[in-house]
């Protein structure tokens, strides 16, 4: 039998290996599938490629446009998601399973995609913090700002969720403006193939965008630079062998590595046999798991009660287990599927022997179930253990066998609750199931550092949490020590990994070309018509309506008390507002000087704004007095297209005494007409 090839997509063609192929067989009838070989690849060209075509055109393209062109991929692949579930089911994964990697990754670039449109500019350039002054006169200033890397994203991916692994990286780079290279482990590498197949066909991605090795990755690592980045998800062992590359340490290659960890779940000491919380811990940490058999790099390994519940929570989680056999992933009905290949199961199986030496076996073994119509070798059934002494251990806290197998715990109180935690010296996440909130926030204080998230699950959440397992698109995925010491998603701070932060100075009309943001100190235009007569299109940064002056009169503050119900002591009554620190006795209500402000530069008639959306970084810096006078400058700062009818503009509003002291500085935001 001719097995097909599993196709790498180099310089813009797909390509076969010619060579030392490799024979991936079906995790469920243990059949050779498909082979695979990088054999023949010109890692050096598609690296060139990559920066010298990929790079170029994504950094032509705004960050919205890149935004758009990341919710058409996920567009795509949900189109035709049936072709990947077709061939997700022999990767040993259930439909359930398969939906977490393959629509859980296309739902992970829409919120990426979601998040560039709303967060970030449309323009090429991201500002980060705000202008920081730098001289006495102001015409010296700082603005931190993140520009795309000019490399290339090399994403090394793990086996276990081929789709949603890879689009979890490649959304951040293509936002940040950085081609990508994609190598997916090679057991699961044609599921991955198929979504890549999917992403180039619909003619979203500019040539050289996405390039994708299937097989072995070759020198790949001997050509990068410090514009590169690896991003790593796998094993502890292969990712210390790669970051200590002699040319990722010789050329500061940025290295972002997520591994394996011994994630840990722990019943709080509040909880009872009766208590909801107890009856939610049970359920998650069978639900870790099983979920795809137990191959998630977030799954609960370590599960700790208080002793004197461990009886009643072993009996029960036994109860739960009994009732998710292994089963023929191609079924509808299977409630957990196949390892993905025997060879895991090899490797699951020792790793659970180990852990015997510390621990007994409380449910399941190590024997090979027995699946209707499937013959392969890579069914495994879950196994629960139970170690009496956790302190004493070593390998529990240590050794993470990739299956559906967890070991059961007590601890005696919370500090060592918290401390057994931390024995995985480091990890992707660690869930508490508890009601009382002085020992979650011991728990935190005692643990937080260890882990990259903390999930407080109780009966107000746990209905609508997305549970202990889940990383998601808008928090960071990542852990400390163990777990690898990366970090991705969370929502923007993912796009950030890709781009290089620099500080820039120089004067204020310099930073506000470069940044295409009118800052403070820069000069502005302020005699051309007035700018809420401008459409989006026509109007410019630095358009400026300086107003004339009010004067804020007594009555006027006693009119708007009346009228608002606000008669706070400081603007109603003379000796209490004159003996509080700020005022010199009564003064004009700040709401009543942005009311005032608003009626010195809105422009009444209908036109181009067309509403106004809110107010940013308000701050009262002056007191103004009965009789005092203000005036508004209000300065087109940045603009944002939300969509081809209208766009958000932001403001910068200074309100002014007639000293020349600011009285309220802020932005404005406006939606405007096209
Ligand atoms: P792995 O054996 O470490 O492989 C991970 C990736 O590294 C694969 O693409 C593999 O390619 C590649 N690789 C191996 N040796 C390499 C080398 N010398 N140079 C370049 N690339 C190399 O891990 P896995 O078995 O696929 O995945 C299971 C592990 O991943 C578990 O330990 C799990 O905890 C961890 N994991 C962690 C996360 C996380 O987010 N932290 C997520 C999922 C999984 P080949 O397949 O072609 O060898």
């Amino acid at each position: 039998m001719t097995l097909e090839t599993v196709q790498s997509y180099a310089l813009d063609q797909w390509q076969s290996g010619d060579g030392d192929f490799q024979t991936i067989t079906s995790a469920v009838t243990g059949d050779p599938m498909v082979k695979v070989s990088s054999k023949g690849l010109d890692f050096s060209a598609m690296v060139d490629h990559a920066r010298s075509v990929g790079g170029p055109a994504l950094r032509l393209m705004t960050f919205h446009e890149r935004a758009a062109m990341l919710k058409g991929l996920g567009k795509a692949l949900m189109e035709r998601k049936e072709e990947l579930y077709e061939l997700n089911k022999a990767t040993g994964a259930t439909r359930n399973d398969g939906w977490i990697d393959i629509e859980g990754g296309a739902g992970t670039l829409f919120s990426i995609a979601s998040k560039g449109k709303r967060e970030l500019p449309n323009a090429k350039i991201l500002l980060d913090g705000s202008l920081e002054g730098l001289s006495k006169h102001g015409t010296f200033v700082g603005q931190h700002i993140y520009t795309s890397l000019k490399g290339v994203a090399v994403q090394i991916n793990a086996f276990n969720f081929p789709v949603w692994g890879m689009l979890e990286k490649l959304g951040p780079a293509l936002l940040a403006g950085v081609p990508a290279i994609v190598k997916p482990a090679s057991p699961t590498g044609y599921l991955a193939e198929a979504a890549v197949k999917i992403m180039i066909d619909s003619g979203l991605l500019p040539k050289g965008a996405v390039q994708l090795v299937s097989g072995s990755a070759g020198n790949l690592l001997d050509l990068l630079d410090g514009q590169d980045v690896v991003s790593f998800t796998g094993s502890a062992a292969t990712a210390s062998k790669l970051k200590s590359h002699p040319n990722i340490v010789a050329k500061s290659v940025r290295f972002i590595a997520e591994q394996d960890s011994l994630n840990a779940s722990v019943l709080g000491p509040d909880a009872t046999e009766d208590s909801e919380e107890f009856a939610l811990f049970v359920k998650e940490v069978a639900r870790e798991m099983t979920v795809k058999a137990g191959q998630k790099c977030t799954a609960i390994r370590r599960a700790f009660v208080p002793a004197a519940l461990l009886d009643k929570a072993q009996d029960a989680l036994i109860a739960r287990l009994s009732k998710v056999a292994p089963g023929d992933p191609r079924e509808e009905s299977a409630r957990m599927g196949a390892l993905v290949s025997e060879a895991q199961r090899n490797d699951v199986v020792s790793k659970i022997e180990t852990l015997s030496g510390e621990a007994d076996i409380v449910f399941g073994s190590t024997d090979a179930p027995n699946i209707d119509g499937a013959s392969g070798n890579a069914f495994v059934s879950p196994v629960l253990l139970r170690c009496n002494t956790p302190g004493q251990a070593e390998a529990i806290h240590s050794v993470e066998p990739f299956g559906p197998v967890a070991t059961l715990m007590p601890y005696a109180n919370l500090q060592e609750a918290i401390e057994l935690c931390n024995r995985g010296e480091g990890s992707l996440v660690v869930s508490l199931f508890t009601m009382d909130t002085e020992a979650a926030t011991e728990f935190i204080m005692g643990a937080g550092s260890y882990h990259g998230r903390v999930a407080i699950i109780n009966r107000d959440c746990a209905k609508e949490s997305t549970g202990h397992g889940s990383p998601l698109p808008v928090l960071i995925h990542g852990g400390p020590g163990r777990a690898g010491g990366g970090e991705e998603m969370g929502g923007v701070r993912g796009v950030k990994h890709y781009m290089q932060r620099t500080a820039v100075q120089g004067s204020p009309n310099m930073l506000s070309a470069i940044t295409e943001t009118w800052m403070i100190g820069s000069s502005y235009q302020a005699d051309g018509p007035h700018p809420f007569r401008l459409k989006f299109g026509e109007l410019n940064i630095g358009d400026t309506i300086e107003t004339a002056e009010r004067t804020i009169t007594l009555e006027d503050i006693e009119h708007f008390a009346d009228f608002t119900g606000d008669t706070f002591y400081a603007h109603m009554d003379e000796d209490a507002a004159a003996a509080n620190p700020f005022f010199p006795g009564r003064v004009a209500h700040g709401y009543l000087i942005l009311s005032f402000a608003a009626g010195l530069f809105v422009d009444p008639a209908p036109g181009p704004v067309l509403a106004n959306y809110g107010l940013e970084n308000l701050r009262f810096l002056a007191p103004v007095s009965p009789g005092e006078t203000i005036k508004v400058r209000l300065t087109a700062k940045s603009k944002k297209a939300r969509n081809p009818e209208y766009g958000e503009v932001m403001w910068d509003v200074e309100v002014t005494r007639a000293d020349g002291a600011a009285v309220a500085t802020y932005s404005l935001l406006t939606m405007n007409a096209m």
